[in-house]
């Protein structure tokens, strides 16, 4: 019997080794909705899978529903779900039905047989299909559009932070934002590459839903035979099955539905921004393959966003989009590696990029990049709009207009924008200065770091000390 009790650790979990990142919190209001009631309903429906459990084994109704509302400090509080669901109630029709497996299915204390335990699986699996698919599709087809909607706002510069997800449905969808896939494609025009990303961020996004699956099925299985091993009541039993942390023994915190909603609330965020991250992408994918042709159609974005000290560092770097499917190493973002020369930059992005499976100092240049991650990419035009370091936005450049209005000045910068290019000081020998960050290297190793540079211009552009660039940059530098 031992060995059934042993379970491979599943994708989800490949999560966990990210789990000291700190949480993100998305500035866009229409995506922290979403990302709000998906991790709301997601907790709601294996709530209802733990009571329907405890119940199962012997609890009363009201006892069931309480010891899955107490012990935990943040949204326990009873009445949390409907509120939050009647706040949603005209975008979200979906409704969650009692989960009430036969009376008498954990037997009379004595440990079930397999056939029991197939039985019983199957209950779940089906009450979880019935109440996630749908929710699923629903929930990467909003995502996918909010992404297609934000380049939108981007490009009209309309404010849309503070948009609700309600406000964007009446908006720009006379308050009927789709739901399916078809009706995503029947509504509205999307391109080939469109619907190729689109159904890509689903499955992805189906993948994580059935994985958690797995993982309710594992761990109601996993707290049972234990708890009917050693003889425990059923309340005890249930208890577990909902809380126990056992200081001890790790491997067993993370079969308590408490574990599960928590990974789900990490899933929910992470892989909504990689649904919206597809969105904003995929529009432009058909110009990026033309851009391999002619470079002056070339799409470039910049990351902006993310609050955590890696993505900080990250701020208004400069990407390029290329197609995915010319993309051969997943692991190497170098341009040049693909033998696209771009004079601007050398990171490629590409719909569908990540860091799954990559430890933090492997990480690329990618939305999310990790688990929790805001961060996002704003279409920039390098001709006419530069990246604000200040504000974290691309802004258009202010212009002056000559006498003659056809002809504009693109010289003439913002206040703002000459003090960001002023040399500036950035740490020992690094000065940033137009934009670039330079570093002041002695002759003896000036060549040595030219050819360093040259491989990867994400490295700061090395000067060679008492040269006549290196007194107009580092000792003019503030
Ligand atoms: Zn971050």
């Amino acid at each position: 019997m031992r060995g059934l009790f042993f379970i491979d650790i599943p994708i989800l979990f490949q999560h966990v080794i990210f789990m000291e990142i700190e949480k993100e919190i998305h500035d866009t209001k229409y995506i922290r909705e979403l990302i709000e009631y998906w991790d709301a309903y997601v907790h709601a429906v294996i709530n209802e899978i733990y009571v329907g459990v405890g119940i199962s084994l012997g609890l009363s109704e009201a006892t069931a529903y309480d010891l899955a509302k107490n012990r935990t400090t943040d949204l326990k509080k009873s009445g949390f779900f409907k509120s939050l669901f009647d706040k949603f109630k005209s975008l979200f029709p979906h409704k969650i039905q009692r989960f009430r497996p036969k009376k008498g299915m954990f037997g009379d204390g004595t440990p079930m047989s397999e056939k029991q335990w197939t039985i019983f699986n199957n209950s779940v699996k089906k009450y979880w299909q019935k109440h996630t698919g749908r929710v699923a599709e629903d929930i990467a087809v909003k995502g996918f559009l909010l992404g297609r909607e934000t380049t939108n706002f981007n490009l009209k510069k309309k404010p849309y932070k503070n948009k609700s997800l309600y406000q964007v449905s009446f908006d720009q969808y006379d308050g009927e934002i789709p739901s399916t896939i078809m009706e995503a494609y029947k509504k509205y025009d999307f391109d080939k590459s469109e619907k190729n990303i689109l159904n890509k961020s689903f499955s992805n996004i189906a993948m994580y839903v059935q994985e958690t699956n797995t993982e309710i099925q594992d761990a109601i299985r996993k707290q049972i035979q234990l708890g009917l091993d050693n003889n425990k009541s059923a309340i005890k039993i249930a208890s577990d099955l909902y809380w126990n942390v056992q200081k001890d023994e790790e491997l067993v915190n993370k079969y308590t539905a408490e574990t599960l909603r928590r990974n789900w609330h990490r899933i929910s965020q992470t892989e909504i921004a990689s649904v919206y991250e597809a969105g904003i992408l995929a529009q432009h994918e058909a110009q990026a393959m033309e851009s391999l042709r002619d470079q002056s159609k070339a799409k470039y974005f910049i990351r902006t966003g993310g609050t955590c000290k890696w993505c900080r560092s990250k701020q208004g770097t400069l990407v390029r989009l290329i197609p995915s499917s010319v993309v051969e190493d997943t692991k190497n973002e170098s341009l040049r590696a693909m033998g696209i020369i771009d004079p601007n930059t050398d990171i490629a992005i590409w719909p569908g990029k990540n860091n799954v499976g990559l430890k933090e100092n492997d990480w690329q240049i990618c939305c999310p990049a990790h688990p929790y991650n805001v961060a996002t990419f704003t279409p920039i035009n390098i001709e006419t709009e530069w990246y604000n370091a200040k504000t974290g936005e691309v802004e258009t450049r202010q212009v002056k207009k000559k006498f003659i209005p056809q002809q504009v000045d693109y010289s003439y910068r913002s206040k703002d924008e000459k003090e960001y290019r002023k040399p500036k000081v950035m740490g020992e020998n690094l000065v940033r200065f137009n934009g670039n960050i330079y570093e002041a290297v002695p002759a003896s190793v000036a060549d040595k770091k030219l050819d360093a540079w040259r491989k990867d211009p994400r490295l700061p552009i090395p000067i060679q000390m008492d040269s006549p660039q290196y007194r107009r940059i580092f000792e003019a530098a503030e």
